[in-house]
């Protein structure tokens, strides 16, 4: 049977050559493409000795290019075509700007945004990626559907209220910034069987219910919970703190940005995301992230995300470094049985610790100390004694006891959280065991590391 992309092979090696072929075939005219674009990306090409499209010959040769973009060279190329043309859509915008008919934009820590366009073509095969990641999902056009992601401006927002337009899900649009009152009474009106929401936002939802509409979120009728925005869902206890309360098979998305689209199956456990979008966007190009040499793409690798847009036509993601460490499967999913590439976002490329040569990430510290739930509350930290990414011996990780847990149990705790993460990562920490509420939480994103002195 073939997937979504005509490919009918089940064999590793075959599958990728398919895939290489399918990449480059459509690679060579976006080459040509963004070449055109003489404010940035033509620039960036003969930086990196490149004369002419032509001298590209092959998706290995594209493989050894440098990143020619990332989130700071983004939001520079825009401040100047803002001074230069009274926009602030970037240098890198190879489309003609009356073409733009539809603008999405993130605002990072920094409070700038940072903005995504599209062209009607652009949008259009952002609408059959998420097509492709609603039918995933087990919705059906016809379906109702509620969406409460942020909408202002957010990817996930009108972005995706039009994607479930087009696919003919009837999306009623309160957003999140309709607040919990409002989210949970247009539930209780119009009755969606699928409820796009974050992790977090689906648990307060659970919480107010029964004060708000008088009844529990299982008694909804919502089927499909499709989150995105934050990693909650790859965490065992909170995906299934929201299976149960809801009734309802859980997802985990990806996707809007430059025709990315990754989502993960409902099967029991967790088995990364599938990619629903090879054909459009080669978004695991994947380089080491200290070296940024190209690495063989087969299962398990692990590295640096390069990111291109295959045929997008308003500013592109052009070798754009995401900063993303990302873990590649290639083969069956263990969970539904597709065939394909699946990946998991293993942490941020500037977390990365090296601890005696053994890299590893924040996030899979976390994931380690997860498993022990409900025994320890979720809070860690680790504890360095200079600027990382270099790490003496021992790694010192500071562990939060959950609740209510007998300090006679904490050592045996503290044992088998190291034996774990060194049959895992390699790697035994120090771990300390603390008091339950000892670790100060904050609703800003929580900082892993500290750094003493
Ligand atoms: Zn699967």
């Amino acid at each position: 049977m073939s997937n979504h992309l005509g490919i009918d092979t089940r064999d590793p090696a075959e599958y990728l050559a398919a895939l290489d072929r399918l990449r480059w075939d459509k690679l060579q005219k976006q080459i040509a493409y963004v070449f055109g674009n003489e404010d940035y990306y033509r620039l960036r090409f003969k930086e990196a000795g490149v004369d002419s499209p032509d001298d590209i010959r092959s998706l290995d040769d594209f493989r050894r290019l440098p990143a020619f973009l990332d989130k700071t060279l983004h939001r520079e190329s825009q401040e100047q075509s803002l001074e230069r043309y009274g926009h602030p859509y970037g240098l890198h915008l190879t489309a003609p700007l009356d073409k733009v008919i539809h603008v999405a934009a993130t605002s990072g820590t920094t409070g700038q945004p940072t903005f995504y366009c599209f062209t009607r073509k652009d949008q259009e095969i952002n609408n059959i990626i998420l097509a492709r990641m609603f039918k995933a999902a087990g919705i059906r056009p016809g379906d109702p559907t509620l969406h409460a992601f942020g909408l202002s401006l957010w990817l996930a927002g009108v972005t995706y209220v039009q994607a479930l337009e087009a696919y003919g899900a009837r999306p009623v649009a309160v957003g999140a910034e309709g607040g919990i009152t409002k989210i949970l009474r247009y539930i209780e009106y119009t009755r969606p069987v699928a409820l796009f929401a974050t992790p977090s936002l689906a648990q307060s939802l659970i919480e107010r219910a029964p004060a708000e509409i008088g009844k529990e979120v299982a008694a909804l009728g919502i089927r499909t919970l499709f989150c995105t925005g934050e990693p909650g869902v790859g965490i065992p206890a909170v995906r299934q703190k929201l299976e149960q309360a809801y009734g309802a098979k859980v997802y985990d998305a990806t996707g809007g940005a430059w025709h990315n689209g990754t989502i993960s199956c409902a099967e029991s456990g967790y088995h990364g995301m599938h990619y629903m979008a090879d054909d459009y966007c080669f978004r695991y190009d994947l380089v080491d992230p200290i070296t940024k040499q190209p690495l063989e793409l087969k299962d398990g690798a692990t590295g640096e995300a390069i990111h291109t847009a295959l045929e997008y036509q308003a500013a592109p993601a052009f070798r754009n470094a995401t900063g993303d460490i990302l873990k590649l499967h290639l083969g069956e999913c263990p969970g539904c049985g597709q065939f394909g590439i699946r990946m998991e976002i293993v942490g941020r490329a500037d977390d990365m610790l090296n601890v005696k040569g053994v890299k590893v990430y924040p996030s899979a510290l976390q994931d380690i100390v997860s498993g022990f739930l409900p025994k320890v509350s979720g809070q860690l930290r680790i504890r360095l004694k200079a600027q990382p990414p270099r790490v003496e011996p021992p790694l010192n990780l500071a562990v939060e006891a959950a609740e209510g847990l007998p300090e006679s149990e904490w050592e045996g705790l503290a044992g088998a959280i190291e034996q774990r993460s060194r049959d895992i990562l390699a790697l035994r920490p120090r771990v300390t065991i603390l008091p339950f509420g000892a670790l100060p939480r904050s609703s800003q994103k929580t900082k892993m590391i500290e750094i003493a002195g």
